[in-house]
């Protein structure tokens, strides 16, 4: 079951920055090595009572510019209610109601979607009863006092949104069709690509039961199987925001990653790859999804003998944290190698569910220690007692070591690489987890 999303949505100054770092915490995921992806913060994941949810501070609203805050806020409403099962429409106690605050609850209202309107700033809840009052004239419900500052009124909000959350559905835990995301900054081709990619084939164009939110998927049959692309109303909608905004191009992807199994990024050939890239592939890296990397309008540029090495160095280079996604050259225009692309689906997938077994595991572990020792630190050297896969999708193994310490990134790393060279585990992150057994 993918993680719910909960968005946060309110004018600036209002203390949305505030109210999302006490919220991710100390769980915003800091993944070292995928350079830019978290630290500006626009997503983390939450857990509040054995639930978890994905949090998105709908943000990158210009506070200077007055005349277009309205149609900015306006922007950033509607990428919530796109996106988000739960809103967190944040007011602020000290500036009261303004003008804005109205529109937006209206237009909050009509989307019919969840929303909890939070009073932020009530920084003395007794002496500050009475004031909150004046919220209910939203018209969007109780108004839920805290003060994200002295981080009080947090737990009861963040019960309450548990309450909104839309429960695990059984179709959709159910549904072992596998499940693409098709992702990329604007103009690189994602809409040709789906239509492509649904050809002559489609079966159905669906709202899947299970999520609240507006999104479309795509199922459709190729070689016998069913595939489910994954919110395609989001490819088209491309007018209604200024989809060239990062903010949301990168809440769109994290949205769509959630859902998926694996994550296509498409690439422009003629652009080449960029920061931008790097950062929605790290999405799926560090969300553990299978990726495959497209080239895509690989017929509109001119190419020689070394074309695709040139764009596989620059790409490797880019993607570093990602070596184990293998990157195709396509085009959707043409319809070139798309049928490979349903091939290299398929294997990814198979990679992201395989399961090895632990006697196996053990052979390649203690080769691999044999032939590289592991690290010493003041005269103590990591020892590696054993491993076991605990989980797929991603492929999860347990290290079990004398001391954690001892078990440097680079260590692990070539742990990883020592297990990728046997089993190969194509186009999906693995993850291993180190514990101490005394
Ligand atoms: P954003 O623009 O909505 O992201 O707002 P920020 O999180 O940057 O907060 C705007 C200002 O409000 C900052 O100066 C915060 O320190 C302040 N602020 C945030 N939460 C509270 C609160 O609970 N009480 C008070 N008194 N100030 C707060
Ligand atoms: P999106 O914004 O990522 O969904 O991109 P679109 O699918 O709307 O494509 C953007 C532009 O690139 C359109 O003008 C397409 O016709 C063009 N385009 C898409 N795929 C290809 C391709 O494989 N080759 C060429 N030459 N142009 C393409």
């Amino acid at each position: 079951m993918s993680k719910p999303i909960v968005a946060i949505v309110g004018r600036p100054n209002v203390g949305k920055s505030t109210l999302f770092n006490v919220l991710a915490g100390s769980r915003i995921a800091i993944i070292e090595d995928t350079p830019g992806v978290t630290r500006d913060r626009i997503y983390a994941d939450v857990e509040w009572s054995g639930r978890s949810f994905t949090l998105i501070d709908t943000g990158g609203i210009e506070p200077d510019a007055k005349d277009i805050i309205l149609s900015q806020m306006r922007e950033q409403a509607q990428i919530a209610i796109d996106t988000a099962d739960v809103i967190l429409f944040l007011t602020d106690f000290h500036q009261g109601l303004v003008d804005a605050d109205a529109k937006v609850a209206d237009m909050l209202r009509r989307s019919h979607k969840s929303v909890l309107l939070v009073v932020n700033k009530v920084d003395n809840f007794v002496k500050d009863e009475a004031g909150v009052y004046e919220f209910y004239n939203l018209g969007i419900g109780d108004p839920h006092p805290i003060s994200a500052a002295n981080r009080t009124g947090i737990g009861d909000l963040l019960d309450e949104v548990l309450k909104d959350l839309p429960q695990a559905q059984p179709d959709e835990m159910e549904d072992d069709r596998p499940k693409v995301a098709i992702v990329g900054k604007p103009n690189v081709g994602k809409s040709s690509l789906i239509n492509a990619l649904l050809g002559e084939n489609r079966l159905i164009v669906s709202d899947i039961a299970g999520t609240t939110r507006d999104a479309v998927d795509a199922v459709v049959k190729h070689n016998g199987r069913e595939y489910v692309f994954i919110d395609t109303a989001g490819l088209r909608r491309k007018n209604k925001i200024k989809e060239d905004l990062e903010h949301y191009m990168i809440v769109r992807a994290v949205t769509a990653v959630e859902r998926a199994d694996i994550a296509v990024l498409v690439i422009d050939a003629k652009e080449g790859v960029t920061e931008q890239d790097a950062k929605i592939a790290g999405i799926a890296h560090e969300r553990g999804k299978g990726i495959i990397v497209a080239v895509n309008k690989w017929d509109a540029i001119e190419k020689d003998n070394s074309s695709v090495k040139k764009f596989t160095d620059r790409i490797r280079n880019t993607l570093s944290f990602m070596p184990y996604a293998d990157i195709m050259f396509i085009s959707a225009k043409t319809g070139q190698r798309i049928q490979k692309l349903y091939d290299e689906i398929d294997t990814v997938l198979d990679s992201s569910k395989r399961r090895v077994a632990t006697g196996v595991l053990n052979e390649i572990l203690s080769e691999a220690t044999a032939m590289q020792q592991p690290p010493t630190d003041k005269g103590k050297r990591l020892r590696c007692y054993y491993m076991t896969q605990v989980s797929v999708a991603p492929p999860t193994f347990v290290l079990f070591v004398n001391d954690k310490k001892l078990a440097h990134f680079s260590y692990m790393r070539y742990i990883e690489n020592q297990i990728r060279e046997t089993f190969g585990f194509k186009g999906t992150a693995i993850r291993i987890l180190v514990r101490e057994k005394k």
